[in-house]
Parts: C-alpha cells; structure tokens; sequence
C-alpha cells in the first residue's frame, strides 16, 4: 500500500494509541510538516474498556484483552488509512521534481518558473533579489534620515516663530508679532496666561480654569 503512493523519502509516525499523526520532511531541506493529529475512536474504546477491568477486577479482566486485541488489529487498518489520508493532507505542500522524482517542500525548494526543484534548477535570482532587497532596506534608512533632519528644522522653525503660527480665522500663516492677520484682518489675540499660576487662557475666559483666578486684563 504504502509503495503504491509516492512521496517524500523520510517522514516520522508520530501515532499514538490515542490517534494518528505524521510528519513529512522535504527531501531537499528536511523541513517537517505535520500532519494535523487524528483521534483513535478505537483507542478511545480500549482505555474505557481498561477502565472497566481495572474496576472490576478479574472478572472483567478478559474484556480488556479482547479489546485490546480488537484494537490492534483494527488500529493497524485505521493508522493505514490515516497514513495514506496524511499524505494527501500535506501534498499541496510538496511538489516532485520531474528530474530527480524527489518531493522538496513548496515553499522554499521549489523553483517555480522552472517547473523543476532547486537542486536541479538553482534559483540564481535569490541572490539577485537578497542583493536588492539590502539595497532597499538601506535606501529606506537613508530617507528616514532625511526626514528626521526635515522635522528637526522644522520644529525649530515653528519653534522660532512661536505658538501664534496661523490666524486663528483663515489659517493664514502669520510672520512674527502682528496684529491683524495680513489675509482677512482679523485681530490676532496675544495669547493670555494667568498671572497667578501661568496656565495658558482662553481668551474669552474670566476665571483660570486652573486656579481659578480672576482674570485681570
Ligand atoms: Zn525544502
Ligand atoms: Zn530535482
Ligand atoms: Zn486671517
Ligand atoms: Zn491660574
């Protein structure tokens, strides 16, 4: 049975009386994939009927072999066939080489364009592509530093010209100590703080919100 089907050379039975599971490693790279871990209903029985003997003692005791037995016989189909089930629940993950029949994983020994593995057709792009990428990485760097320098002079710039950098009605920029907006005219307040704690105040404020000082203007 096992014959019949072809696929990686090396793979582990991970079966336990308690279920199936098995774990096929590319023939290239040897990365495993498991296989996802299927339940025995017939181990399941076994330990309920073990369960019963332990409890009853000898009289039960037989019920427990026979069950046993049963189970072997019934274990071994059932591992057959979830061997089998396995193989195809991880075959979308390799692919064989026409060339050297063997099965390597997909995801990495497997040269697409080529329709072939990579050890039969090396993928010369990779290092191409690794060379790019670090080249990539490093023009990032390169423009994040820029920016950074960008927002430092800024920063200072808008530092320089203090708080008042728009007019509070058009948003025009404004330039220095005005007074009126040189857009819309409109009268540029001096930012108010209180006298008594120095919080900043609104300008229709008559009470600090912080202190609660009187507003004396
Ligand atoms: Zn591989
Ligand atoms: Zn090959
Ligand atoms: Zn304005
Ligand atoms: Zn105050």
């Amino acid at each position: 049975m096992a014959e019949k089907i072809q696929f990686t050379r090396n793979y582990s039975d991970l079966s336990t009386d308690k279920g199936y599971q098995f774990e096929f490693y590319c023939d290239r790279c040897g990365t495993g994939f498991r296989t996802r871990f299927k339940a025995s209903v017939l181990g399941a029985v076994s330990t309920a009927l073990d369960t019963v003997g332990g409890i009853l003692g000898g009289i039960f005791g037989r019920a427990a072999d026979v069950g046993e037995k049963a189970r072997s016989v019934a274990w071994e189909k059932a591992h057959d066939e979830a061997f089998v089930e396995a193989m195809e629940e991880l075959r979308p993950d390799f692919v064989q080489c026409p060339r050297c029949s063997s099965w390597v994983c997909r995801k990495s020994c497997w040269n697409q364009k080529k329709g072939l593995c990579k050890e039969c057709a090396p993928d010369l792009g990779v290092e191409m592509a690794a060379a790019q990428a670090s080249r990539t990485v490093e023009e990032v760097w390169a423009h994040s530093k820029v920016a950074e320098e960008d927002r430092e002079m800024l920063q200072e710039k808008s530092w320089r010209e203090g708080v008042r950098a728009t007019c509070p009605k058009c948003e025009a920029p404004l330039s220095g100590k005005v007074k009126f907006c040189p857009e819309c005219g409109a009268r540029i307040q001096e930012k108010a703080h209180c006298t008594q704690c120095g919080a900043a105040l609104d300008p229709k404020a008559k009470f600090c919100p912080e202190c609660g000082a009187s507003r004396k203007t």
